[in-house]
């Protein structure tokens, strides 16, 4: 497969070539040649299909020639190794639960399939440094997805205070080849720090410096797998139905537009919701036809926290920039925090199950619009209540258990280095690392 960006001035690239770039010159985004289509026997054989034969069947398109059959079915074998399941809720109205894996949130599949692409890619004499900047959940996700493997140096900066006391632990406990710089200065900062690092010359000579944002193909397009495994688990439980709408909770957009793809590829998902929080940038789109980026506000959704999605570009580049063909299948919707904490209340009430803040707003989203579009509905758990344990205690006013997967950090010692909001302090740390080959 070749990748084009979105923005159109930079060449065509193959999967490795993207996967090590992550970014066109040009600023857009690398977006599939071709969008190939499953056949219709795909579709039959899929609700007896594991996790890890789906995503080698998805994937194996996207992927060659850079990575043989063999290889992919491999690595999809070690990326998906937790359950993926989908819950009924209530009646015709199910969960996919994507919180099973190592941090508990949906972003360990695509970290975990980038991190073998990686070190497929860059071979056995070649050190490569993941520089990343997290506000939480990407830190964690792509520090346990890359733990242990050779030849890859992780160093995470996050914001000094701005991150949960489980989320750092996430990150900065786990010592081998992941460090922790905690910055004195906010998420933002952090950003523009890892982007002066990966334009200053010295440090790019001294390290080959590799970003595992989001918007990398190695973590946007495992995403599409979860949306087939969805379906075929629903066909299981109701083989006869046909159609079903798909809610999304969503902040960067790399989520929803994994999943649209997947309907590009022939999964017949009718409708798909954008839910947001207050962050509602494509919601109002969808009702108003103006798309107005802006500065991000604070919700108890906060991994929603996004005023400029950075993957939004992709689905425009799906339905040629034309809204009322974007319409016509993404319905958009957003709640406010009051709404999200009731949702959660009141599913604990009278179902007993647990939404995360995350969820609720899928959950509430199908709630609204399932009535107009009669279709029952899925949306996604994107990460496991307890993640939230402080708000989610507030609302329930009971405590909230601890999944074995972050037990496992608790009461590990942290090893963060401490560092100034300036970059002369970070170019001196990878420097001396990489002299004294610590890292
Ligand atoms: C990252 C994240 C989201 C948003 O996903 P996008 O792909 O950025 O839209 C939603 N929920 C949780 C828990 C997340 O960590």
């Amino acid at each position: 497969m070749k990748y084009y960006s979105t923005n159109g001035s930079s060449p065509e690239m193959s999967f490795r070539e993207a996967v090590i770039k992550g970014l066109p010159h040009d600023q857009g985004l690398f977006f599939p040649k071709e969008i190939p289509t499953l056949p219709a026997d795909f579709f039959d054989r899929l609700p007896s299909l594991s996790l890890p034969q789906t995503a080698v069947e998805v994937l194996q398109p996207y992927v060659s020639p850079d990575l043989s059959p063999e290889a992919l079915r491999q690595i999809c074998e070690e990326v998906f190794t937790f359950q993926i399941p989908l819950v009924e809720v209530e009646k015709d109205m199910y969960a996919l639960e994507l919180f099973h894996g190592p941090t508990c949130a949906f972003k360990d599949v695509g970290a975990r399939f980038m991190s073998r692409c990686l070190q497929a890619f860059t071979g056995k004499d070649k050190r490569v440094t993941v520089l990343v900047a997290t506000s939480g959940d990407t830190g964690s996700a792509v520090a346990n997805g890359f733990l242990g493997l050779e030849n890859i140096d992780v160093v995470v900066l996050y914001p000094e205070n701005g991150v949960s006391p489980i989320q750092e632990m996430q990150f900065a406990t786990l010592g081998q080849n992941i460090s922790a710089v905690a910055i004195n200065g906010t998420f933002d900062d952090c950003q523009r720090l890892v982007k002066e690092a990966f334009t200053d010359p010295e440090l790019n000579k001294a390290r080959n410096l590799s970003s595992a944002n989001s918007i990398n193909v190695a973590r946007w397009l495992p995403q599409m797998v979860y949306y087939f495994h969805a379906w075929g688990q629903w066909k299981k439980l109701n083989s006869n139905a046909t159609e079903i709408t798909v809610s999304v909770p969503s902040g960067n957009f790399g989520n929803l537009a994994a999943g649209l793809l997947a309907r590009q590829m022939g999964l017949p998902v009718t409708y798909f919701v954008a839910a947001t929080n207050r962050n509602r940038i494509v919601p109002a789109y969808l009702e108003t036809g103006q798309y107005s980026p802006a500065p991000s506000v604070a919700t108890i959704a906060n991994a929603m926290d996004v005023g400029n999605p950075n993957n939004f570009p992709r689905i425009q580049e799906m339905f040629g920039a034309n809204l009322e063909s974007l319409k016509e299948v993404v319905k958009g919707f957003w709640a406010d925090d009051e709404e999200i904490k009731g949702t959660i209340k009141l599913v604990h009430q009278t179902t007993g199950y647990p939404l995360d803040p995350h969820g609720a707003i899928g959950y509430l989203s199908l709630r609204q619009l399932l009535p107009e579009l009669h279709t029952p509905g899925i949306f996604l758990e994107t990460a496991h209540p307890a993640k939230f344990k402080d708000s989610m205690e507030e609302v329930l006013g009971q405590e909230v258990p601890l999944p074995e997967q972050l037990k496992a950090f608790l009461g590990k010692q942290k090893q963060v280095t401490e560092l100034p909001n300036d970059f002369a302090g970070l170019k001196l740390l990878l420097m001396q690392e990489h002299k004294e080959g610590t890292l």
